[in-house]
């Protein structure tokens, strides 16, 4: 059992991959905002459609592709309820948060964004919700303008009623920060933006798996996230838009499935969620994406998040008594990942450190470069935590921290 009840060892028992040895010590994971670790469940439906029931879906003449038409869409409706969305039709497959990004941008932005807009974001950005928006304004002749950070890593509330005039057209932004765990005030800002009839988009990456989230809650025009930070397979993510909205917007790509009718005289398209679909898609990934979702429906919610902010408020302790240890970003709420310094090492060098123990943690820039400038340091190590991470495991990260100063000082 953890210290608030959830029985953290049955869990555990459920990812295979933690179970083992790295450098000759037992395997600490603490990098699950970059991927997380795959429960058994989903291993073994991406397993079961391979061995079972691989066909295509939707075309098929047969009982086996019926089969993967029907789990196929089923993972749509149990993401569509996941997000509490309206309709099923309105959560569109896409490769991942960035692929969702890039086609709000080509579709969305290259009929709505024009010379003098600006695309507001704000300094946290991961680079997937900064440079597609770059690469838009560049062809439009628009401007994306960040919003400022407080020193603790909040969004300067200030500077964004400020920014909020009339020329914004987008506001783009990250529910949470992968770098500092920041958990921004989304649901007010979008009320802000949507008062003054600005498109928003709001990216969940690495909100989905940390807490609830409700679309309609939120009032967001679109939300997108992948799949492979909600413990299911890489190549799938998901674009969820207001269904009026992604109706009026064009086809991102063409090719099969997106099309109603094809003749060389014209091609009319399908509906949603086709239109915007092309081609064959990740049909693995989705059922995997479907079989996390009832893997995170089988947990009690609140003990889960009990369970990380247990974990986040240790780690903070923790850190706030270690010698030299330096706490990049103090954001008021935080969830999921932890970013720090240690005094007079390197990043790159306190990571090769820990993993010579074991212990697997992220350092770099994180990809939000920008947000590394606002704090004058060239990166940071950032140790991220889920649903199977204990006290235990903190606890060997400070040890190893300890170990890697002897070392490195
Ligand atoms: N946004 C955020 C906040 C992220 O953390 C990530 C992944 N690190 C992305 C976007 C990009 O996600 P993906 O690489 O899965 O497309």
């Amino acid at each position: 059992m953890s210290h608030d009840g959830l029985n953290i060892e049955a869990i555990r028992a459920q990812f295979p991959l933690l179970h083992q040895e790295v450098n000759g010590a037992p395997l600490v994971y603490l990098d699950s905002a970059a991927t997380t670790q795959k429960p058994q469940c989903v291993i073994d439906a991406v397993t079961e459609y391979y061995t079972g029931y691989n066909s295509n879906v939707h075309r098929g003449a047969h009982s086996l592709a019926d089969k993967a038409t029907i789990a196929f869409e089923g993972a749509r409706q149990k993401v569509s309820a996941f997000i509490n969305s309206p309709k099923p039709e309105q959560v569109l497959w896409t490769r991942g948060t960035t692929e969702a990004i890039n086609l709000v941008a080509h579709s969305w932005g290259n009929h709505n964004i024009a010379a003098g807009d600006i695309i507001l974001v704000s300094e946290l950005e991961h680079h997937a919700n900064i440079v597609p928006w770059q690469i838009l304004a560049e062809q439009k002749g628009a401007k994306v303008v960040p919003i400022p950070l407080t020193e603790q890593g909040d969004i300067d509330q200030n500077a964004f009623t400020a920014l909020l005039t009339s020329d914004v057209k987008l506001l783009a932004l990250s529910h949470v920060s992968n770098a500092l765990g920041s958990v921004n005030p989304v649901k007010q800002m979008v009320a802000a933006a949507k008062a003054k009839g600005i498109t928003t988009l709001l990216d969940g990456a690495q909100a989905v798996a940390h807490f609830k989230v409700d679309v309609q809650a939120l009032g967001c025009d679109f939300y997108v996230f992948s799949g492979h930070k909600l413990f299911a397979p890489t190549g799938v993510g998901v674009l969820w838009g207001k269904e009026a909205l992604l109706n009026s917007m064009p086809p991102y790509q063409g090719g099969g499935e997106m099309i109603d009718t094809v003749s060389f005289e014209g091609t009319t398209f399908n509906g949603l969620p086709f239109k915007f679909e092309a081609g064959t898609p990740h049909i693995e990934g989705v059922i995997g994406l479907g079989a996390a979702i009832d893997f995170l429906n089988s947990l009690d919610n609140e003990a889960v998040a009990q369970h990380e902010a247990d974990l986040m408020d240790y780690i903070i302790k923790k850190a706030a008594n270690f010698d030299g240890l330096k706490r990049i970003g103090e954001a008021k709420y935080q969830v999921g990942a932890f970013s720090f310094l240690l005094e007079g090492t390197h990043p790159s060098d306190v990571g090769m450190l820990l993993d010579q123990q074991g212990i697997a943690v992220r350092t770099g820039h994180h990809c939000a470069q920008p947000l590394m400038s606002r704090f004058n340091i060239p990166g940071t190590v950032r140790a991220s935590l889920s649903i199977y991470n204990t006290r235990d495991d903190i606890d060997r990260l400070f040890a190893g921290l300890e170990k890697a100063k002897l070392f490195l000082l």
